[in-house]
Parts: C-alpha cells; sequence; structure tokens
C-alpha cells in the first residue's frame, strides 16, 4: 500500500450483486477472515486507492487447504463426468449472467478498461464450458496383448491435488483455464492468485460455491507471501502436479524445487513475441493488428507484439500509421467510457518502460509517438512508438511488458527468421504476408508454440495455448488442454 493510498468507497463499484467482491479468503471450504493475523490491502492501480484489505494467509493455510482437498479429491473424481459436467456448466452460466459485476471488480484491481475486463471474463469462462463437454471424453484404449489371451486396457485417471499459481495481468482467465480442465479431470485444486489481483479470483469462487463445486475442492489462498506457499506447493507429498503462469524466473525456480518429488509441471511462462510485417502484406490490417497486440492491456500481455519488424520497402509508412494510431488512444481510468489503455500495474513497471525506452534512445533509436510519463499519474506512460531499434537494445532482447511499440527494418525473409528466434523464449509470433508459399515456409520456421498469420487473436478455448523454448511446458485449452491433469494407467488383462 503506498502512503498517499486511501479506501475507495466500495458503493462506487455499484455492483449488481456485492456479494461478489469478498474480503475473506476461500480455504478448504470456509471463507476466512482477516480478524486473526495480517492482512493486506487490495489496491486500484489507478490512483492507489485501497479496494478492501484481505487475510495474508501463511503456510499453515496452504497445507490445510492442500489436506482438504486431498481428501475430497477421490469423492469427487467417483462422480460421473456428466455430474462434475453439470456442476462446470452452472459455474459457467453464473459467470455469463455476472459478467457485468465481474469486469468491474477486474478492471477496478487491475486496470485495464471496462470493454477489455468483459471480454477477458467471457472468453475466458469458455474455457469452464468447453472443459465441461470434454469431462464426458476423457476415453480410453483396448490394445492387443503380448499373447492371444491377453489385452492390454489403457485408462486415464485424474492425477490428484493440483496447485495453481496465477499472474496479474489476467486476473480472471489464467484461473478459468486452469481450474476449468482440473476439476473436469476429477482434480481439485489450490490457487494462489498474485497479490496484486485476488478479488476476482475470489469472485469466482463465489460463483463455484453457488454452482456446487463441492466444498474443499477449490481454495483460494490469498497471501503476499509468495515463496514460503510456492514452496509448500513444491514440497507437500498431497500436492501432485503444479500449474503456473508467470515469469520465466518463477517458472523455472518452481521446476527446480518440484523436482525433488517429481510433480507434474505446466509452465506458462514470458515471451518476447516478433510481429513481422512482409511487403505483400495488408498494410492496414498489420497496422490494425500490431495496435491491438502491442497496446491491450497496455501492453500487459505475454502474447503481446514486443518487437516489431517491417520489411525495408514499407517500413516508414507502417511506421507513420501505427503512430498516428497509437498517439489516437485514449488514456484514463478503465472504467471511464471511451478509455483504450489504462494504467500500468504498478510504479516499477513504468520505471521498466523508461529504462526501455532510455536504452534504446542511447543506442540511436528515435522516439516517434509518446516517450514519456503521462501527467494522468505515476502508473502512466504514453504509448510510444519507435524506430531506428536494433538487436542490441534491451527492448529486442527483455520482454518489456508495456505499451512500448519498437520498429526494426528487415531486408529479405532470412534475415528476419534469424532475428525473431534469436531468444530464448518462443511462447506467441504473429507475421502478416500474403504469398501462400511464404506464409507456409515462415509458419514453421518460427521458433513458438503459436503464430498467427494475419491476425493478433491467439487464445480461444478450442485452441492449445502455450510456448516452446523457455517459455514454458504444456497447453491449455483444447483437446489438448486436459490430458495435463491426467496420468495414464495400464492395465494388462490376461488369462481371456
Ligand atoms: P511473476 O512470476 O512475478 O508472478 C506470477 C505469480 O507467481 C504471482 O502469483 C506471484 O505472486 C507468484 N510468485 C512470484 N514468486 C513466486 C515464488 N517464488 N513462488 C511461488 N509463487 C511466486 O509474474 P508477474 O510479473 O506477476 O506476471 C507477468 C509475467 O507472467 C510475464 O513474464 C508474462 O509474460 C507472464 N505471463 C505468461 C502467460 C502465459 O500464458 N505464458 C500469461 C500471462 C502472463
Amino acid at each position: 500500500m503506498t502512503a498517499h493510498a486511501k479506501p475507495v468507497d466500495r458503493r462506487v463499484l455499484k455492483l449488481r450483486d456485492p456479494s461478489l467482491l469478498v474480503d475473506r479468503a476461500y480455504v478448504a471450504g470456509e471463507w476466512v477472515g482477516a480478524s486473526v493475523g495480517r492482512s493486506f490491502a487490495v489496491t486500484d492501480p489507478f490512483d492507489g486507492a485501497v479496494i478492501l484489505e484481505l487475510p495474508d494467509l501463511d503456510v499453515e493455510a496452504a497445507r490445510q487447504a492442500i489436506d482438504t482437498a486431498h481428501a475430497v479429491q477421490k469423492e469427487w473424481a467417483k462422480r460421473t463426468a456428466k455430474e462434475r459436467s453439470a456442476i462446470l456448466r452452472r459455474w459457467y452460466d453464473l459467470i455469463i449472467a455476472n459478467a457485468d459485476d465481474l469486469a468491474l471488480i477486474l478492471t477496478t484491481e487491475q486496470g485495464k478498461p471496462l470493454a477489455e475486463a468483459k471480454g477477458e471474463v467471457i472468453s475466458n469462462a469458455a474455457y469452464i464450458e468447453w472443459f465441461a463437454e470434454e469431462a464426458k471424453r476423457i476415453d480410453g484404449d483396448i490394445i492387443p496383448g503380448a499373447s492371444p489371451s491377453q489385452r492390454i486396457l489403457v485408462l486415464k485417471q485424474p492425477v490428484g491435488v493440483c496447485a495453481a499459481i496465477t499472474p496479474w495481468n489476467f486476473p480472471n482467465g489464467m484461473i478459468t483455464r486452469k481450474v476449468g480442465p482440473a476439476l473436469a479431470a476429477g482434480c481439485t485444486m489450490v490457487l494462489k492468485p498474485a497479490a496484486q489481483t485476488p478479488l476476482s479470483a475470489l469472485a469466482l469462487a463465489v460463483l463455484a460455491e453457488r454452482a456446487g463445486v463441492p466444498k474443499g475442492a477449490f481454495s483460494v489462498i490469498t497471501t503476499t507471501e509468495a515463496k514460503p506457499i510456492g514452496e509448500e506447493f513444491c514440497h507437500n507429498p498431497k500436492v501432485a502436479k503444479i500449474t503456473f503462469t508467470g515469469s520465466t524466473n518463477v517458472g523455472r525456480w518452481l521446476m527446480k524445487e518440484a523436482g525433488d518429488s517429481i510433480k507434474r509441471l505446466s509452465l506458462e511462462l514470458g515471451g518476447n513475441a516478433p510481429f513481422i510485417v512482409f511487403d505483400d502484406a495488408d498494410l492496414d490490417a498489420a497496422v490494425e493488428g500490431a495496435l491491438a497486440s502491442k497496446f491491450r492491456n497496455a501492453g500487459q500481455t505475454c502474447v503481446c507484439a514486443n518487437r516489431i519488424y517491417v520489411q525495408e520497402s514499407v517500413a516508414q509508412d507502417f511506421a507513420a500509421r501505427l503512430a498516428e494510431k497509437a498517439s489516437g488512444l485514449k488514456l484514463g481510468r478503465g472504467t471511464e467510457a471511451g478509455v483504450a489503455m489504462g494504467p500500468l500495474i504498478d510504479e516499477r513497471a513504468v520505471a521498466k518502460m523508461e529504462e526501455h525506452v532510455q536504452d534504446a534512445l542511447e543506442k540511436g533509436g528515435q522516439v516517434l509517438v509518446g516517450g514519456k510519463r503521462s501527467d494522468l499519474g505515476s502508473t502512466f506512460f504514453e504509448p510510444t512508438v519507435m524506430t531506428g531499434i536494433t538487436q542490441a537494445m534491451k527492448v529486442t532482447r527483455e520482454e518489456t511488458f508495456a505499451p512500448l511499440a519498437p520498429i526494426i527494418t528487415f531486408k529479405d525473409e532470412a534475415e528476419v527468421i534469424g532475428m525473431a528466434n534469436a531468444t530464448e523464449f518462443g511462447l506467441a509470433s504473429y507475421f502478416y504476408a500474403r504469398d501462400m508459399a511464404r506464409v507456409f515456409r515462415v509458419a514453421e520456421a518460427l521458433e513458438s508454440g503459436m503464430v498467427g498469420v494475419n491476425t493478433p487473436a491467439l487464445a480461444n478455448e478450442m485452441a492449445p495455448f502455450g510456448g516452446v523454448k523457455q517459455s514454458g511446458l504444456g497447453r491449455e485449452g483444447s483437446k489438448y488442454g486436459i490430458e495435463g491433469f491426467l496420468e495414464i494407467k495400464y492395465i494388462n488383462l490376461a488369462g481371456l
């Protein structure tokens, strides 16, 4: 909580259902208040105003949640797939019915424009709807045996208790895409959301409880003590799997810690997405795509364009058009009408953007538009477009995670593929081109888990979302998304 933080009047949230704004954690089926022990403030990144205080839980609470999740998991897995599916479907319906309230809670704790928040809520609820259906399609195999009297039976069973850790940039969506498949598979889940944005997680838990998710099958641990809770998740023998979305550094640490007990692990980590515009591209579409990819969520998106490569002959035109569009984006409080970009999550994020702009300027880059903090407040930076960018600058080597669009020019396909792949990350990449042979060549050559061709949109419940290289392990969404929550067992049937 910053020194100037003052409490926000909770009524300004004007929720249709005020019971969705919760000041308690959800541990082992009980709503736990902050009356005993420590608490922490959840603030509005627009001005630092306190929304409310939540219990700052310790390892003991996580352990309790894990014990209960372990105790109820077997019962949950014994329910028929159709029963689990019906509960998930009810949860989905409740999220959709309450989407306006969930969006308002999300915007207030995270800052993104209300329309984007509602888009996040609705498009990610679809993962629950999808996995409600997939629950009924968890099937197996019968394989011929080693002798005529044998058959090999292949079953899929839930891994057991799962622990999830989620980031602040998509406080709602990063949860539904993990909890949906886990519950569908017959697993239970203990979640630690980011301390900046726990209110969306708690609102989802209220609706999960209303939908009939059994007590203890889904817990939400609110805490500022991420590391001890992470250690508990990694070392507690009752936890079978950890699913994490966040930075590559923390993912790397979790992988090492969880190695001791060989836990299953899914990791959705950082990105450094190249966005390539070839000279045969539809330039209008490419400009619109870059604008959406770069400035959505104020550039705080793991799949957002981090490096924009434009072929020499169209580079000047593209840069001028992108700069004009970027300068027209309205900044402000996410709940205000017409606002296209809210604040960054905190002052550290602004400082990182400033450092990247400064580094680029010192190495010969030029600012076309923006390039400085906004006078709206300490968490705002103007949407920025820069040219004259090279591979040696911080902005091309690191994930900026802010509204900075750096433009790098290239001569030909071979050169740009080399530059695009020169990173340890491999989450998303994008390119705009019309030549079909080029489309196939480039899509196959880019080293990333996902490639958007003539589109900035990648995430939906039907598609396998995830990265290669140091951007992660495993996939979320699609028919593949449930596999990480299932173990394969084989039964050798003899004497037939
Ligand atoms: P972060 O890694 O700092 O935090 C993510 C979560 O991990 C938070 O809940 C945090 O409290 C927790 N955490 C931090 N240290 C921990 C520890 N030692 N043990 C256990 N938990 C710990 O990341 P962030 O800054 O909140 O989020 C931004 C990052 O997330 C970016 O790198 C972004 O690319 C990445 N991200 C990736 C995806 C994806 O799907 N690949 C999606 C969204 C965000």
